[in-house]
C-alpha cells in the first residue's frame, strides 16, 4: 500500500490576457474548476501508475462537507484512490486554490487551506490501521507542519519508508525533529535553493546540496532539478538521471508526478537509483498533458519510455 497523507485542494484556474494588479477587475477568457492539491495530486497519479501493477494507493486527509468536498472525492474516487481514511470536516471548508493564468503563462495563486489546515492528532490515530499497511507515506507542506512531524514519526515507528516533498517551500525551515523522522527528501530547485542556499544549475550544485541536507539528518536525496535531470543519493551512492526528451507543454504538477512515480517504483521493491529513473519519466510524461493530476501517466506509459 501506498499512503498519501495531505491535502486535498479543489483549484479553481482562471485564464486572462493578464494577472489583475491590486484594485483592479481583469475579464478572464475562461475557467476550470478541478481536483488539486499536492496531497490529492501525489495520491491520484500514483493510483493511475498502480492500477496494472495490482498496487493500493489511500489518501488520508480532510474534506469539508460542501460541493467542493464531493467533487474532490468524485475526481478521486475516479483514480481509483481509497478513500476509506478521507474524513469529512464540519467545521473547515474544502481547500480552495484560486489561480490565474496570464498568457504568457505566468501565474499568481492564492490558497485557502480550510480542513487541510485542521489536520490534527486525531486524524493519525483514525488513519492507524491504514498506516499499519503502507509501504511507502508520502508527504507534502500543505497541512500543519507539527501534524507532518508526526505522520513521519508514526509511520516510521510502524516500518513505513518515509518521503517528504518539501513543497511549497517552509518559509521557516523544517525542525529538527523532521529532518530525523523521514527516510527521503525530494526538493526541486527553488526548494533546494530554500533550505540549503544553494540554487542547483549542475550536478556539481546538487552534490554540495546534497550536503547540506544530509548534515540535517536525513539519509536519502533527490534533488529535481527541473528540465536538466535528477541528482539521487543514498548510502554514500549517488547518481545523475539524464532528463527524458520530451514536449513539455505543461509542468503543473510533474513534481507531484514525479513523487507518485517514485513511490510506485520504491513500494515495488527497486532501488534508489531505478526508482529514480522512473520517476523521472513520470515527471517528464506529465509535463507533455495539461492539469495536475490528470496529466499523470499509466505504467505502460513509463514502461515504454524506460524503454
Ligand atoms: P516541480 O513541479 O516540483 O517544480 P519540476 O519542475 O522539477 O518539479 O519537475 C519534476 C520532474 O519532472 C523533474 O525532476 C523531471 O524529472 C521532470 N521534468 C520536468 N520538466 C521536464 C522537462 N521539460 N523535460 C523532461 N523532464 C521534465
Amino acid at each position: 500500500l501506498i499512503l498519501s497523507f495531505g491535502s486535498v485542494n479543489i483549484d479553481v484556474t482562471a485564464r486572462a490576457v493578464r494577472l489583475p494588479r491590486p484594485g483592479e477587475t481583469v475579464h478572464a477568457e475562461s475557467y476550470a474548476i478541478g481536483l488539486g492539491g499536492k496531497g490529492a495530486n501525489q495520491a491520484a497519479a500514483a493510483a493511475r501508475l498502480a492500477a496494472s501493477l495490482g498496487l493500493r494507493v489511500a489518501l488520508a486527509g480532510r474534506v469539508g462537507q460542501d460541493a467542493f468536498g464531493a467533487q474532490a472525492r468524485t475526481g478521486l474516487q475516479e483514480f481509483g484512490v481509497d478513500l476509506s481514511h478521507l474524513r469529512d470536516d464540519p467545521q473547515n471548508p474544502t481547500g480552495l486554490a484560486l489561480i490565474g493564468i496570464d498568457a504568457d503563462g505566468e501565474n499568481s495563486i492564492t490558497v485557502a487551506g480550510g480542513a487541510n489546515m485542521a489536520l490534527d492528532a486525531a486524524d493519525i490515530e483514525a488513519a492507524q490501521p491504514l498506516m499499519a499497511q503502507a509501504k511507502v507515506v508520502l508527504l507534502q507542506l500543505e497541512i500543519p507542519l507539527a501534524t507532518t512531524l508526526a505522520i513521519a514519526q508514526s509511520a516510521r515507528s510502524l516500518g513505513a519508508q518515509v518521503i517528504l516533498d518539501p513543497a511549497p517551500a517552509p518559509e521557516h525551515g523544517l525542525p529538527d525533529a523532521l529532518w530525523n523522522s523521514i527516510d527521503l527528501i525530494t526538493p526541486n530547485e527553488s526548494e533546494t535553493e530554500h533550505l540549503t542556499g544553494i540554487y542547483p544549475e549542475n550536478v556539481d550544485d546538487a552534490a554540495r546540496a546534497a550536503d547540506a541536507l544530509q548534515e540535517r539528518g536525513v539519509p536519502a536525496i533527490i534533488v529535481k532539478m527541473g528540465a536538466r535531470g535528477v541528482y539521487w543519493r543514498q548510502d554514500g551512492q549517488s547518481g545523475f538521471v539524464s532528463p527524458f526528451r520530451v514536449h513539455a507543454i505543461d509542468t503543473v504538477a510533474a513534481g507531484d508526478c514525479f513523487n507518485a512515480g517514485l513511490a510506485t517504483a520504491l513500494a515495488q521493491g527497486a532501488p534508489l537509483a531505478e526508482a529514480t529513473r522512473v520517476a523521472a519519466a513520470c515527471g517528464a510524461l506529465a509535463t507533455t498533458r495539461k492539469g495536475a493530476a490528470e496529466a499523470a501517466p499509466r505504467w505502460e506509459e513509463v514502461a515504454a519510455l524506460l524503454g
